[in-house]
């Protein structure tokens, strides 16, 4: 294994400073940093940008940053166990790493960086699908980070990216591929974590477009496609209804077929019911 830093193996660090794995704050450690720096290097260029990282824990991820070139790294982490560990590559990296001790949820960490701004994070998994959400629902279009770049499950990572018509299509797909480009960019296996989850994962990258693929109000479209996906066995005609006793009718001249299904709808057509109502 090649070198990319003069810090001792993850290994090492995590018996050195006791960092027993934790299940309640969704903790499994990268080990490898060919495979940090790997990850670091499908958020694209980090030289001109400030990232923020949640939850770096040991550093590994937050070492392949570094070592790819990051210009600044913000990292978030709930655990206090790991900030001394985080200190020593503060230490190799002058004045490139901060370190917050806190919980993302409730930090607000922009106020220490600099435009263009990537989050890239092997997120815990019991706060990802909820930070990624806020993250694409911000109040103003774009949002204040260029690229996400981040790990899930491999099963939300395909939710993240599903087209109409699969299984894993539905609200998480929509929020994210209304306004980004999203695709899937690395799949990894259980044993890439210690310890090793159960399921495979995935790291998604997100780019937020200027503009919305098609316009739509946000909150609206948000409003039909929950309603939509909240019943995804039921023809829109019964889904959406709540939102209009005359939906059929309103469906058929926006010509969406009143008994398709949600699954079934494309982005574009979710963007004609919103405008519609707004
Ligand atoms: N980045 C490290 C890596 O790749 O090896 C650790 C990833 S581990 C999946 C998730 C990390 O997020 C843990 O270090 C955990 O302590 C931290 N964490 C969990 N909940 C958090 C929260 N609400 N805010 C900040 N960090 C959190």
């Amino acid at each position: 294994m090649s070198q990319i830093d003069p810090l001792p193996p993850l290994r090492d660090v995590i018996t050195k400073h006791g960092l027993r794995a934790k299940k309640a704050l969704g903790q499994n450690f990268l080990l490898d940093l060919n495979l940090t720096a790997r990850i670091a290097r499908r958020a694209g260029d980090l030289a001109g940008s400030d990232i923020i990282e949640v939850g770096p824990g040991p550093g590994g991820l937050t070492r392949g940053l570094l070592a790819e070139g990051a210009r600044k790294v913000l990292a978030i982490e709930k655990d206090s166990r790991c900030l001394p560990a985080l200190e020593e590559i503060g230490a190799v990296y002058p004045g490139r790493l901060q370190v917050i001790d806190g919980d993302a949820l409730e930090v607000d960490p922009l106020a220490h960086l600099t435009p263009p701004i990537k989050i890239v994070a092997n997120l815990p998994y019991n706060v990802g699908t909820e930070l990624l959400v806020r993250w694409l629902t911000p109040q103003d279009w774009p949002p204040f980070w260029s690229t996400l770049t981040l790990m899930f499950q491999k099963e939300v990572a395909q939710r993240i990216t599903a087209q109409p018509g699969s299984k894993a299509y539905g609200r998480l797909a929509i929020l994210a591929q209304w306004r980004c480009d999203a695709k899937i960019v690395l799949t990894l296996p259980p044993e890439a974590f210690s310890p090793a989850p159960k399921v495979e994962s995935a790291v998604v990258h997100l780019t937020a477009l200027p503009e919305p693929r098609f316009p739509a109000d946000a909150k609206t479209l948000e409003r039909v496609v929950a309603m939509a996906f909240n019943q995804r066995r039921k023809m829109l005609r019964a889904s959406l209804r709540a939102l209009d006793p005359q939906i059929e009718a309103r469906l058929e001249r926006l010509g969406i077929k009143p008994t398709a299904r949600a699954e079934e709808l494309t982005l574009e057509q979710f963007c004609t019911i919103a405008r519609d109502f707004a």
